[in-house]
């Protein structure tokens, strides 16, 4: 892995632009293929995936809407029961359409279980998730992400829209924090 420096903080690189730009061409192509003459809405999930989702959508050529969430989990106490809160609810309504829920990572699998159930009560005609980065070793609940860009191991990585405490997510490439600032 190559070192970077970014804002004074030293950073791996796990994942480079280059990389990324390709893989997410091939997603998006997948997906155009794959929705085609179906009634696609893209929900992303606030505010990790913002740069996966603004990136994708330009690669899926079909005609789609796309709207946002905003969740948080209860807290570390609670976080193995699953529980998480709605900070912003998605606008559009959901019966009868093809959800994709576009997310930023799955580590626990506890946030998109969750969403998966809601969405389905609300009278979807399918609900999928595409995930710009999945790190299996974690999960605690089993969900079936039908598109992952990239598996990567147990280790918290930062860039392209993913945070460590609000900062980084501006990064054009995922990277692994070595010294902060
Ligand atoms: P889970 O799958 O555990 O319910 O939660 C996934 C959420 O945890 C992601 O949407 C992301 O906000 C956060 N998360 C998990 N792993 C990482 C990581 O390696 N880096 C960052 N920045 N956030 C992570």
């Amino acid at each position: 892995m190559t070192e970077t420096e970014f804002n004074n903080s030293k950073l791996k690189v796990m994942l480079s632009a280059e990389q990324i730009k390709e893989r997410i061409r091939q997603l998006g192509e997948q997906i155009t293929n794959d929705y085609r003459g179906r009634d696609l809405l893209m929900i992303g999930v606030l505010k990790g995936a913002c740069v996966f989702l603004s990136d994708l959508m330009r690669h899926i050529d079909l005609p789609m809407m796309v709207d946002f969430i905003a969740v948080t989990s209860y807290g570390a106490a609670t976080k193995s029961s699953g529980e998480v809160r709605i900070l912003k609810d998605s606008d559009a309504s959901l019966r009868g359409r093809d959800v994709l829920i576009v997310e930023d990572i799955v580590d626990t699998g506890l946030t998109l279980s969750y969403l998966i159930d809601i969405f389905r009560r609300r009278e979807a005609a399918s609900v999928e998730i595409v995930a710009f980065l999945d790190k299996p070793e974690r999960r605690i609940k089993h969900v079936d992400v039908k598109y992952v860009g990239f598996e990567i191991p147990n280790s918290f990585v930062v860039g392209y829209g993913l945070d460590y405490g609000e900062r980084y997510r501006n990064l054009p490439f995922v990277g692994l924090v070595e010294s902060l600032d």
